[in-house]
């Protein structure tokens, strides 16, 4: 830009970025940014949050420094700038020192409009030094979440930035993410020192996406069966916990005449950028992923995103689902979870290498993720509730479409805690879900022979309930903290919500999951 200092935000906006309009509260942010003013900034992914900090460095005088923490990106993003003529570099490590020479003297020239930093480079002094001989437009502080120890994407580097704001007092600064829990914006604004700024808070609801929650039977058969009610030329995205089932998935998917590529950190770096990029040009691709698919990447037309195991967190779950619909044409979000999901991310908790306080997180946030699966509510209002915002029932989740039908669930359940009880009064054991299920529908195996099992009391008063149902039992009284489960096997134990249920003072409410057996069809006969 030769001379932008005349122009107003949405002269920028219209002959530099080529849009008619601002949308939501950009207008009001950009003015606050451009006049000076430090700003905080939730808005959900694809809201339009980086135009909130390009066009304030375009309007001020010298260059905006952008923090991010997406080495991968910057190279695209800065591309994109320079093709619509915006004078845009970046200095990271994947960058040979002549290149950054280059970039370094560009910017003290006062040739650059953005440079967008990586944090670990701004928490070096040197870094510093070299920034304050030249003309700082602004700090803009992308995924600003990056901050919080309570989040779940801490990075170190990020604590470093509150320095800014003391080693430049009057350049304004404008953090910005779409992660929007009340804990984390509190944590950004301490930790970043912005108590002196202007928030911006959007709204979290993306009205476009449906939400659907289903318990995990057969996944993949599932999965196959959601994926084709989308319809034909569909793109979406399916998310899964490991390598060995991203892989496995995608080869199912594609035999099964779904085109399908899997995405993971342990693919060669070409074969990755390869299947990115023709999931952006082609329709109907599926493209089977670990979370480490997905950051930045701007394809508007996503019309699904599945999730295959549970995601650890409320926040994960929002970012992820969030990458579908960006056009805001109807698109469809889809998660299956089992018990085994519970078991192994409970036991993934216990094994972490953190303290006991990152632990008692990391437990609070699958907590919060459990509740969300198991709600008999609308789930757009627990998800906004968890961002801190109201919302009416939304008519677009399953549990709006389809009511779940509630059961009363104590006589199961009690009969479930106190063979529990039993087995540890009286014996002394304690086992996971499978064996205790066993003993109640008085189910004989090997080991319930080995251990005596048939001689309990409670040996098969749950006879009247499938396995399948059992499970989802354990499941839901897992999810309302009215059992819990340890170590390496899952084992089962009372939590002190229990004994109400087993004194009788407290009705246990569930989901009514009638049971199914995936593979007995009755056959067409024609
Ligand atoms: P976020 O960083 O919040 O996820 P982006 O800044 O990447 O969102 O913007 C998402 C998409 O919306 C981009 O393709 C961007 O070009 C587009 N966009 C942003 N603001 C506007 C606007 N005012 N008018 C039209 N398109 C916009
Ligand atoms: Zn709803």
């Amino acid at each position: 830009m030769t001379s932008p200092a005349a122009d107003s935000p949405l002269d920028v906006l219209q002959r530099v970025f080529g849009y008619d309009a601002f949308r939501g509260q950009q207008a009001e942010i950009v003015e606050h940014v451009a006049d000076g003013g430090d700003a905080v900034v939730l808005m959900p992914t694809g809201g339009g949050k980086s135009l909130c900090y390009q066009i304030p460095a375009l309007l001020r005088e010298g260059t905006g420094i952008v923090v991010s923490p997406l080495i991968a990106l910057m190279h695209d993003q800065v591309e994109a700038l320079r093709a619509v003529g915006v004078r845009a570099a970046y200095l990271n490590s994947t960058q040979s020192p002549g290149e950054r020479a280059d970039v370094e003297r560009a910017y003290l020239a006062g040739e650059l409009d953005l440079l967008y930093v990586a944090p670990e480079r701004l928490s070096s002094e040197q870094t510093k030094r070299f920034l304050g001989g030249g003309r700082i437009a602004l700090f803009a502080i992308d995924e600003a979440h990056c901050v919080s120890q309570w989040g779940h994407d801490f990075r170190p580097d990020y604590l470093a930035l509150s320095e800014l704001a003391e080693r430049w007092p009057d350049v304004p600064r404008i953090a910005l993410t779409a992660t929007a829990t009340e804990a984390t914006h509190a944590e950004i604004t301490q930790r970043l020192e912005l108590g002196q700024a202007r928030h911006f808070v959007a709204s979290f609801d993306r009205p476009n996406i449906q939400y659907r929650i289903v318990p995990k039977r057969n996944v993949r058969s599932q999965l196959i069966d959601f994926i084709r009610a989308e319809g034909e030329g569909a793109s979406g995205i399916v998310y899964a916990l490991s390598r060995k089932s991203v892989e496995r998935t995608a080869e199912q998917l594609t035999a099964s005449g779904i085109p399908a590529l899997p995405y993971h950190a342990g693919l060669d770096a070409a074969v990755r950028a390869e299947t990115q990029s023709r999931f952006l040009r082609e329709d109907g691709l599926v493209i089977v992923a670990t979370i480490a698919f997905g950051m930045g990447i701007d394809k508007p037309d996503v019309r699904f995103v599945a999730h295959i195991d549970m995601p650890k967190s409320v926040e994960g779950y929002y970012q992820e689902t969030g990458r579908a619909g960006r056009d805001g044409e109807p698109s469809v979000t889809w998660l299956a979870y089992g018990l085994q999901d519970v078991i192994q991310q409970r036991r993934m908790i216990e094994d972490s290498p953190g303290d006991l306080a990152h632990r008692r997180r990391a437990s609070q946030h699958l907590d919060a993720m459990l509740a969300l699966c198991e709600t008999v509510q609308c789930r757009r209002v627990n998800l906004l509730r968890y961002f801190g915002q109201a919302a009416q029932p939304c008519g677009n989740c399953d549990t709006c479409l389809e009511p779940p039908a509630i059961v009363d669930g104590t006589i199961p359940a009690q009969k479930l805690l106190s063979t529990i009880v039993r087995l540890e009064r009286e014996r002394g054991q304690r086992f996971g879900a499978g064996q205790i299920i066993d003993i109640l529908r008085g189910t004989a195996t090997a080991r319930t022979r080995q251990h005596g099992h048939d001689s309990l009391s409670t040996w098969g008063i749950g006879a009247d309930l499938g396995d399948q149902s059992w499970r989802g039992i354990v499941r839901q009284l897992l999810a309302q903290g009215l059992l819990a489960s340890r170590g390496e096997y899952g084992v089962l134990g009372l939590t002190e919500a229990s004994t109400g249920v087993l004194r009788g003072e407290t009705t246990v409410m569930l989901r009514d999951e009638p049971e199914r057996s995936p593979r007995v069809r009755s056959r067409r006969r024609d």
